[in-house]
């Protein structure tokens, strides 16, 4: 297989079919408020709770990214399927623009970050340098574990599709208001909670971890993208399942794999031992 090296930080160029498809949502969210349902309404809030809170949360973050816990194939193949419907591409896609974050946080070559300004890490960094939503062969190498499954290719290179079906059936069942509120607007609003993560959580909140990046604690953020904000302790170890370190710190996430595990559908689940939370907290430094 050829490999091309890519500048996953490049301004140069635009993505035209990004922008195009971010626009239009975004023009179609605010025309969803005129015309609100209730039912619409609550179509919207169960969407953004299997889209972002299983699909990204379960699936791409804590499953495909960082293998935090295992599962059955189907539970996996269901989650990236969910992960799909956010807009926020592939599995292939995000796993491997996710693993290159992790790779260069706060540093050169970190896709999204507020170092390059706010608005780069928030979204502008979807939008420039090469269109690569589809594209398995650059970003495969990254992501070999995917690469592997044919699943994740064929996924990774149609992923609008399940968006495309989910907002066909909406319209059959409910009419404009199901689709408006059930695609764009939850759409909008789960592509924005995610992007929150790459940039307030780099900077604002406070940080327990000593991590050579510079990634925060958020309780609001957490609580929008269901346990995600707790970033800090998340850069701090990575493979931990459980983001939220303390019962204050709500973590919806890592309560449903505590839930799936449960009921056998989780096991290996990763948690940081108490030795390995005290040598990496800030105040264990200050103390020694
Ligand atoms: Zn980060
Ligand atoms: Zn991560």
């Amino acid at each position: 297989m050829q490999t091309r090296e890519i500048d996953f930080a490049s301004r140069e160029g635009i993505s035209w079919t990004t922008t195009s498809a971010f626009t239009v949502f975004h023009v179609l969210a605010i025309v969803a408020l005129f015309y609100t349902t209730w039912q619409a309404v609550a179509v919207a809030v169960v969407l953004h709770w299997i889209c972002i809170g299983w699909g990204i949360g379960l699936g791409y973050h804590r499953l495909h990214t960082h293998r935090s816990y295992k599962t059955p194939k189907i539970v996996e193949y269901f989650f990236a399927l969910c992960a799909t419907m956010t807009l926020q591409g592939g599995p292939i896609f995000w796993t491997a623009m996710h693993r290159i974050h992790h790779q260069h946080s706060d540093r050169d070559g970190d896709p999204h970050t507020p170092r390059d300004g706010k608005w780069w890490s928030h979204m502008l960094w979807t939008i420039f340098g090469e269109e690569l939503h589809g594209d398995t062969e650059v970003l495969g190498k990254y992501a070999p574990d995917l690469m592997k499954d044919r699943f994740y290719r064929v996924l990774t290179r149609w992923h609008w599709v399940p968006l495309v079906a989910l907002g066909l059936i909406l319209l059959a069942i409910g009419g404009l208001p199901w689709l408006l509120w059930g695609v764009f607007l939850r759409v909008v609003f789960g592509l924005h909670c995610t992007w929150l993560v790459n940039s307030a959580t780099h900077l604002w909140g406070k940080r327990r971890f000593d991590t050579r990046d510079d990634s925060r604690n958020s309780l609001w953020v957490a609580l929008l993208t269901f346990g995600e904000g707790w970033h800090n302790n998340h850069h701090a170890h990575p493979t931990s399942a459980r983001h939220g370190m303390t019962w204050r710190e709500i973590d919806l996430t890592w309560m449903q794999i505590r839930l799936m595990k449960r009921l056998g559908l989780a096991w290996d689940v990763q948690v940081p031992t108490a030795s390995q939370i005290a040598n990496k907290s800030l105040a264990a430094e200050s103390a020694a």
